[in-house]
């Protein structure tokens, strides 16, 4: 059996977002299981809108994933060139190819002839395609039209009572009438090749396998299987996964939450916290750990990808970035924080403090309140801090002075402190951690505490014993 070969072939007009990556991830992990190959393909056919720096960012976007791929941009490869804008003598000779089997023909008509048949088309309920007008034109009518320097577009002659079928790897059994479709362009007016015919020219030619792709291209397949059967060149195996969606069921955009990859990078998620929440999106996992790319491709199964739409839930994308958290060595962790707080933690103190919040951070910069609730020397306190020490009584904070020591723990500190003021549970730790942190919630107090150190403690406490003595 050939190796399997899957690709990404993203279009380098902007960053890479959710519904992208997932793409690209989906490919990476079928390649992964196989041990097959995953190639980068750049289709940057659109000269006015591709941009050089989005191809670098989304190589970059792609390997701080983890989605490195075998062949293709960068990488170089059998079927080099692997950008689209440097194959345009290939896709020539292929269109060469097409035209004098006299299966391609040029087409004269209009924008505003093609639109008034498509209205036509749709109030009589049909699906829109072309008429073929310019399907039966004589060569010597063609030439005269061309002399006269008429615009036109190439367009390709889909096989006549035909069903194209093909058996889709997420949907089963697909069939289009090859009425439905018509005559489409592969070539327009200005030269560009149309997005149906070069795509599928590379995929052939490039040896891809499987093409594992968003459902918006669903209708496109039957269009590109037609193309490569005329040209005689090998049909992959394709996939169409569900669109992502977001809460209120409408395809997921910008203004609905969805990130770029590149600022979920800037955010500070790890890339295996996304690659675990995208491999959930559309695809079912039995295993319900966190799982690295290895794993994640073991488990990957096409017959586990669903048809329904995913829907994108930035809630799940922060519980896979806490199991991250917890999961990091702590040399990561470590270094992960270290940006964020510049100057805020002892350099003695920093692998302590990190195991102290790990816990309770999803990002960095999550840290920095830790890092003021604990090494501030003007330490501000939440509203419910305040109340929570309003409440309580300054015999509290008294015994809470006398009961501290240079050595002792927290546990021993908190006990003493209840026996010399009778306050126990909530009314002796809520009080203790409002004083000490600021704050009425966070890390576990005994590291804290440990961290706060008794100077800074017993500063802290005495504040409010003299301020409820004035009271
Ligand atoms: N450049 C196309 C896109 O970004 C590729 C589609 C495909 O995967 O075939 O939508």
């Amino acid at each position: 059996m050939p190796l399997l070969k899957t690709r990404f072939a993203p279009s380098p007009t902007g960053l890479i977002h959710f519904g992208n990556v997932r793409t690209a991830l989906f490919n990476v992990l079928l390649a992964k299981k196989t041990r097959g190959v995953f190639l980068l393909r750049i289709e940057d056919t659109d000269a006015e809108r591709s941009r050089e720096d989005y191809i670098e960012a989304l190589q970059q976007d792609l390997r701080w994933l983890g989605l490195d791929w075998q062949e293709g941009e960068s990488q170089g490869g059998p079927a080099a060139p692997y950008r689209q804008s440097q194959r345009g003598a290939l896709y020539e000779k292929y269109l060469a190819q097409l035209e004098a089997q006299g299966k391609v023909y040029p087409c004269f008509c209009t924008a505003l002839e093609l639109e008034v048949s498509r209205k036509v088309q749709a109030a009589a309920g049909k699906p829109p395609r072309y008429s073929g007008k310019c399907a039966h034109l004589k060569a010597e009518e063609a030439a005269r039209k061309k002399a006269d320097g008429l615009p036109y577009t190439l367009r390709f002659r889909m096989p006549k009572s035909e069903a194209l079928t093909f058996d889709d790897m997420v949907r089963g059994p697909q069939k289009f009438p090859s009425e439905d479709i018509g005559d489409f362009i592969i070539r327009r007016s200005d030269g560009s090749f149309a997005f149906f015919f070069v795509n599928a020219v590379d995929d052939a030619l490039m040896g891809v396998t499987h093409v594992l792709r968003g459902e918006d291209h669903l209708t496109n397949t039957p269009r590109q299987i037609a193309l490569l059967q005329a040209m005689e060149l090998p049909v992959p195996t394709y996939g169409h996964i569900s669109l992502i969606v977001d809460a209120h069921g409408a395809p997921l955009s910008k203004r609905s939450g969805s990130l770029s990859v590149q600022e979920l990078r800037e955010l500070g998620y790890f890339p295996i916290a996304v690659n675990n929440y995208l491999a959930r999106l559309g695809h079912h996992f039995a295993e319900t750990e966190l799982m690295d790319l290895d794993a994640l491709s073991r488990a990957f199964d096409n017959s586990h990808l669903g048809r329904a739409p995913a829907r994108y839930d930035r809630s799940q994308l922060d519980y896979w970035q806490a199991q991250a958290v917890q999961k990091i060595d702590e040399a990561q962790l470590i270094d992960w924080l270290a940006p964020a707080l510049k100057g805020m933690v002892p350099e003695a103190e920093f692998t302590a403090f990190a195991r102290a919040v790990r816990a309770n951070i999803l990002f960095p910069h999550d840290a920095r309140l830790w890092a003021e609730a604990v090494f501030s020397d003007a330490l501000s306190l939440s509203d419910d801090a305040r109340r929570a020490l309003e409440a309580a009584s300054s015999d509290l904070f008294r015994a809470a002075v006398d009961a501290l020591n240079q050595d002792m723990d927290f546990k021993a500190f908190a006990d003493r402190v209840k026996q010399a003021s009778g306050a126990a549970g909530k009314g002796l730790f809520l009080p203790l951690r409002a004083a000490l942190t600021g704050q009425t919630f966070g890390p576990e107090m005994p590291a804290l505490f440990r961290l706060i150190g008794f100077e800074r403690a017993r500063h802290r406490l005495t504040q409010h014993v003299l301020s409820s003595e004035i009271d």
